[in-house]
């Protein structure tokens, strides 16, 4: 099962309404007083409906993001630098943009909260974030949850071995062995379903599988081929093998609304419409992924 962005054009349409009824863009008249730094910092914002679950976001000033600290090329906080960076951080940050309007730093609008595949959930539901993006599949058991944007990334699940093992080629082999993912994650269930006769070693992340993979604990690692792709680069001596045994479309988690979320969903579909038509989505892409993946993507359709 695949889901798609909903047609551009409607989405584009949307937009343009929006913007002439001034519901995603435009500034507050000037006014004929010399305004303070304080009152002209907010003219640069766009204007939401203070119905919005965007107003409250502009009005408590800080997004706050739940993404991953370890997991290249979607979400890593620099040990060196200590920031934020990947696919899920630019495009998370274009959000925070897009509520905030033109500022100098715009992590100085976010919060980073960090996540595991097991917390993402539980982070939305006790509200410590307004929105997680992390390498999050959406499916029937999570929509059940939480609420999700449409797919802003697409993959599949695939096996990482090292170069050396030669008994693990695909899916069906994966039986007998011990194979690792995170806790919480898709990855887990669907390496059961492949492989009934597996032995799953279920860890907190990815990095602490590869260590396993390392050390000889797991045969194999089995997630997102665009995880294991940051995998491989880590460490050379490994290998991705096998066809696709799942479809990983990745949507951006939101807690369900309980009138407390307006129209929050829908803007960040508009948002992400945006993104790809205007580009800022493939440079992303450019920017993360393709040094990992060796290929260039304009959109999520295609894989
Ligand atoms: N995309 C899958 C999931 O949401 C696996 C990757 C992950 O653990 O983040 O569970």
């Amino acid at each position: 099962m695949r889901t798609f962005i909903r047609p551009v054009a409607v989405a584009l349409a949307v937009l343009f309404v929006s913007a002439a009824c001034g519901g995603t863009g435009g500034t507050t008249a000037p006014s004929a007083a010399a305004p303070s730094a304080a009152a002209s910092a907010a003219s640069t914002q766009p204007k939401f409906e203070l119905s919005t679950y965007m107003y409250a976001i502009q009005t408590k000033g800080k997004l706050r993001v739940g993404t991953r600290e370890d997991n290249v090329p979607f979400g890593l906080k620099n040990p060196q630098s200590g920031k934020f960076e990947g696919f899920d951080i630019d495009i998370a940050r274009e959000l925070a943009k897009g509520i905030f309007g033109p500022v100098a730093n715009i992590d100085e609008k976010i919060e980073w909260v960090p996540v595991v595949s097991a917390t993402r959930i539980p982070t939305l539901q006790d509200n410590k974030a307004d929105l997680v993006i992390a390498t999050f599949t959406i499916n029937a058991d999570r929509k059940k949850q939480i609420d999700f944007s449409d797919v802003y990334f697409s993959t599949g699940q695939k096996i990482l071995v090292k170069k050396t093992n030669t008994s693990i080629k695909g899916p069906a082999d994966m039986n007998g062995k011990t194979i690792c993912a995170a806790t919480g994650s898709t990855s887990i269930d669907n390496i059961k379903t492949a492989a009934p006769q597996a032995k799953t070693l279920a860890l907190d992340s990815y990095p602490p599988c590869l260590l396993a993979l390392q050390q000889g604990t797991a045969d194999a690692v089995s997630t997102d081929e665009t995880i294991l792709f940051g995998l491989v680069k880590q460490d050379p001596s490994t290998n991705i093998v096998g066809p696709y045994f799942s479809e990983e479309p990745y949507g951006i988690g939101v807690k369900k609304s309980t009138g407390d979320r307006t129209g929050f969903v829908d803007y960040i579909n508009r948002q992400l419409v945006a993104m790809i038509q205007d580009g800022r989505w493939a440079r992303a892409y450019e920017t993360w992924v393709s040094p990992v993946s060796n290929d260039k993507k304009k959109s999520p359709d295609s894989r």
